[in-house]
Formats: C-alpha cells, structure tokens, sequence
C-alpha cells in the first residue's frame, strides 16, 4: 500500500509531537527546579569543630555557607550529633570533618554522608610521616593536628582544593583567599616559635587536663603531659592523678593548666593533690583545645586561639599570671 503525501505528514507531524513533548516536561522541570535554587545557588559547607569552619571561612569569605556543628566549649571526643545535626550534614553540599577518630560518635553517620557527598577527613590528608601516634591503639593517629601551625596550613590546602573542585567558578577567589591566610599563619607560626623561646628549655613543661597538646609540645619544643589519655573519653583514674602530683612536685612546676572544652575539675584535683604533697601549684589559665571559644573571646578564631594559648602558657610557666 502506497501512502499519499497527507499520509505521511500527519504521521510525521504526530512522531514528531512524540519525539519533543518529553523535552518540553523536561524543561519545564528544570525551569522550575532553576527558579526554586534562585536564592540558593551558594554552597553549604557543614563543618564539625570551630576550627575547621574558620579555615573554610578564610578560604571562601562569603562564597558559602558555612554551618559549624560543634560551639564554643563543646568537647569533639564526646559529641553526639543530634537529629538537626544529622539534617543539616544531608542538606549540606561538603562536610569538612577532622577525622582520625576525633568525632569518635559521629564515626558512623560520616561513613555513610560519604557515599552521597564529599565528606573531608581534613586531617587523615595530612601526611602519615608528620603524624604521632595515639598510644593506646595500634594504627591510630593522635588527632589534635591544629596545635602546629605547619600541620593546620596543610589543611588550608585541603579545604582550598576541597572548594575548588565543588565550585570551579570561585576558584581565583579560594585561591587567593588561602595564600593570604597561609602567609597570616605562617607569621602565627613564627610568632609561637619567639615566644616559647623566651622560656628556658627546661622551664617547657606543659600540663593540662587532657592530652590534646603533643603536636604543641614537639613543634614548639615543650615536654607535654596531660591528666586524661588523648581522648576525654576515659576518665582519669586515681594513679594518674597521684603520678602527675609527683611528676610536678618533682619538677617544680609552677603552672598547670584549663582546657575549655574539659571540666575544670580535672585539673582542680591535681592541684589538690599537689598541694597534699606540700608544693603550690598555680593555674595558669584556661587554654582552647579541642574548640574555639565564643565569638567575643580571644579564642573566636583559629589564630586567636592560638596566640591566646601561646601567650597563657609562657606567661603562666614564667609566673606572669
Ligand atoms: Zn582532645
């Protein structure tokens, strides 16, 4: 059978109908979904510790949101994320996290945000070779990698490049954002380096609640001990207590320090213990460990809190305090 010309426009007309309609749904959709993102074209960043969230906002200015899980005080060894936590990391587009087991709680919940989105252990970035050891395992690494500088400029990297790759369209930005504060923290550095030095080698023996400040002690030259184990997670028992008192009783140590994110009273049983022995030990003062401090403190940035501990601890050892 022979189709006339009629015939075969109409049939070509109606495939023709066929072939875009699903083009025109699928622009519509797309109209639609472009309209609702108007307001929402920046990146969301979720960041666990307070000194992750001031490296991503060094490095990305305004450029994106940033969402800081864990506040002022708040001790990462112990947190749980609660359900809003939970929301915010599937909303986000990057979760920056310090990793090493430093979010002990959270190891899950990151472990399956990871198969979605790009979720940065920043730390575990860092090569294995400068990492210390965390004792207590086999394997592990001790997580607190802000306390020398050097170890923290690699992370700006990491979160520089982190931001590239999800939004190539600020990147002249990222980039010029992080030299600028690599050379601020490489000046931090230096600034921590001169003021240790105004304390006889001897004279460097930092103590404090917990053992957060290892990279501290061997970037900067301090003998460092603390009362708990690099986690807070185990409590410190009598003997560790009763061993510290000696060691500062011993040395005669004239300072011991607070942590922020550790109960005071930790400390305040040492320097009972100390006295028990017949030697005054002072505290020097409250350091930032595992968090920064609230937005109107010294420790509300990262290179706050650093010059902050800085300055405490030699001034503390010196007897300034
Ligand atoms: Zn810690």
């Amino acid at each position: 059978m022979l189709f006339n010309r009629q015939t075969i426009f109409h049939y070509l007309s109606f495939l023709l109908v066929l072939a875009t309609m699903p083009m025109f749904a699928s622009c519509s959709s797309s109209q639609a979904a472009n309209s609702q993102d108007v307001n929402d074209d920046i990146l969301h960043v979720v960041a666990t510790t307070g000194q992750i969230g001031d490296v991503v906002m060094q490095v990305a200015d305004k450029r994106v949101k940033v969402d800081v899980l864990m506040g002022p005080g708040v001790d990462p060894h112990l947190f749980v994320a609660s359900e809003g936590d939970v929301n915010r990391l599937q909303r986000a587009d990057v979760i920056f996290y310090n990793g090493l087991f430093l979010e002990a709680q959270m190891a899950s919940v990151l472990r399956q945000l990871g198969e979605r989105k790009p979720t940065i252990a920043v730390a575990e970035q860092i090569d294995p070779e400068l990492l210390l050891p965390w004792a207590a395992y086999s394997n592990a690494f001790d997580p607190h990698v802000w306390f020398d500088v050097t170890l923290w400029m690699r992370v700006v990297e990491v979160v520089r490049d982190a931001l590239i790759e999800a939004d190539a369209a600020n990147a002249d930005v990222y980039r010029a954002n992080a030299d600028a504060y690599l050379q601020e923290l490489a000046d931090l550095h230096a600034y921590v380096q001169q003021r240790a030095s105004e304390l006889p080698a001897e004279q460097r023996v930092l103590i404090t609640a917990h053992d957060a400040f290892h990279y501290f002690g061997r970037a900067y030259g301090f003998e460092v001990r603390g009362l708990q184990g690099i986690s807070t997670a185990a409590e410190a028992g009598a003997a560790d207590v009763r061993d510290l008192a000696n060691f500062i009783v011993e040395r005669r140590i004239p300072a011991i320090f607070v942590e922020t994110s550790v109960p005071v009273r930790t400390i305040e049983a040492l320097q009972a213990a100390v006295a028990e022995r017949g030697h005054t030990v002072a505290i020097g003062g409250e350091l930032y460990s595992d968090a920064l401090g609230d937005a109107n403190s010294d420790g509300a940035t990262y290179i706050g809190m650093v010059r902050h501990n800085i300055d405490t601890i030699v001034d503390g050892l010196k007897g300034e305090r």
